[in-house]
């Protein structure tokens, strides 16, 4: 059953696949839209969603084997941050209407979503968020900033958190709504980070009115919504990562060769290490898979498999970059760039990784209160 269930699979994702990316942001978005619609329309997306809402409402095993193949394939990712986030948020909170207003064309990418928590004063913190929103009538009125929303200047809709409640109501007066991007006094302004893009955005409210029925779940509940088990995709995720750093690793120890260090006992120990740092995600991944066939929940494995692939990414390419020598200080402007500066691209790009989604330092606390028990920090 499992081994025809993935041949299928594999033969559909072959089937169906739109070819290699093509060059440019507007053509590789163009790219990812046309393969999310195609795999909607052929029963390819959505592996964990309701199949009412455009999904294939598999078992958790066969998302495990989804997972899988779809990193084999190589299809193309779906573009902002709505389907891995939002998505399951309104799955589980959302009402009936919202649930079919929302869901479909956020699966096929007709509709592209991106996530506005972070604020410049409550990123770590976020309980702290002042972004206003006050009713009037069947509106919220909202005003205020939020920064550092990935893929914003794409978006049609944000998914924020919102003070609905009095300035010091914390975690209490938090409201979950969707805004929509291109609404009079949304703002949205790209950020350029060290590798020259502009991968997220500031955002600034002026007085925007937003619907009510655009809130997901009571007012003031905001928080608890956001906390909603995402433990699912999470441990997809971190499996889908690690076969991507299988092949990444092995591509390393090419680097290596075409370098002429493969030779070197301390480049060998060092590609030795990836190799089996490499096998050590996938085994946290399979972990978290086991834990949650067995419990329903992926258990403290999540923050400790997060933490890992983090630091673990990050110092993949600070070998890869070391490797190349002074060459490496090259990126893809530079036509003597080694593979069009792939390598140095990577280094300066997983600097953010042990930032976003919650930094190294609060994982860390993370695994001391709620793994070993330490008292509060
Ligand atoms: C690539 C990337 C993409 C992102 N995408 C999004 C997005 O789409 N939407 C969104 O809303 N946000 C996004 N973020 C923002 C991200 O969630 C925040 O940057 C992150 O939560 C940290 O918040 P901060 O930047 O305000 O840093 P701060 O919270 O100000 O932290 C500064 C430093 O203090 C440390 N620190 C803070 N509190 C503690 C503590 N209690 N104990 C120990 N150390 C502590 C931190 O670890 C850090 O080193 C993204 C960030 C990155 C890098």
């Amino acid at each position: 059953m499992g081994k025809e269930f993935r041949a299928q699979l594999r033969a559909r994702f072959a089937e169906h696949h739109p070819g290699p990316p093509p060059k440019g942001r507007d053509a590789r978005l163009a790219w990812q839209r046309a393969w999310c619609a195609t795999a909607v329309d052929h029963g390819l997306a959505g592996p964990s969603w309701p199949r009412e809402h455009g999904g294939m409402e598999l078992a958790f095993e066969e998302q495990v084997v989804y997972a899988e193949e779809a990193a084999r394939a190589r299809v193309p990712g779906v573009p902002g941050t709505g389907v891995g986030i939002a998505g399951p948020t309104i799955i589980r909170y959302g009402t009936e209407e919202q649930k079919a207003r929302l869901l479909r064309p956020m699966l096929r990418a007709d509709v592209i979503w991106a996530q506005g928590y972070s604020e410049p004063d409550a990123g770590s913190d976020l309980p702290a968020l002042r972004t206003t929103a006050v009713r009037v009538g069947g509106h919220y009125m909202v005003d205020g900033q939020k920064v550092w929303s990935s893929s914003a200047d794409i978006a049609d809709i944000l998914f924020t958190l919102v003070r609905t409640g009095a300035p010091d109501s914390g975690r209490d007066g938090i409201t979950y709504l969707l805004i929509d991007a291109h609404a009079r006094g949304v703002t949205v302004r790209p950020l350029r980070d060290m590798t020259g893009d502009a991968g997220f955005c500031e955002i600034f409210f002026d007085g925007v009115e937003v619907p009510v029925e655009n809130r997901i779940g009571e007012e003031h509940q905001g928080w608890g919504i956001t906390r909603t088990s995402l433990g699912h995709e999470r441990a997809a995720g971190a499996l889908t990562q690690a076969r991507f750093y299988d092949r990444i690793v092995r591509e390393l120890a090419g680097l290596a060769a075409a370098c002429g260090r493969d030779d070197e006992p301390l480049v060998r120990q060092r590609l030795a290490h990836f190799a089996g740092a490499q096998r050590i995600m996938t085994l946290n991944a399979g972990r978290m898979i086991a834990t949650i066939v067995r419990d329903g929940e992926p258990g403290p494995a999540s923050s400790t498999s997060r933490l890992f692939n983090t630091v673990f990414e990050q110092q993949l390419h600070e070998f890869a970059v070391d490797l190349l020598g002074p060459i490496g200080l090259l990126d893809r402007r530079d036509p003597d760039a080694v593979e069009r500066g792939r390598w140095t691209r990577g280094f300066l790009r997983t600097r953010a990784s042990t930032i976003g989604a919650g930094t190294a330092e609060i994982q860390r606390n993370t695994i001391a209160e709620r793994v070993l028990g330490l008292p509060h920090d």
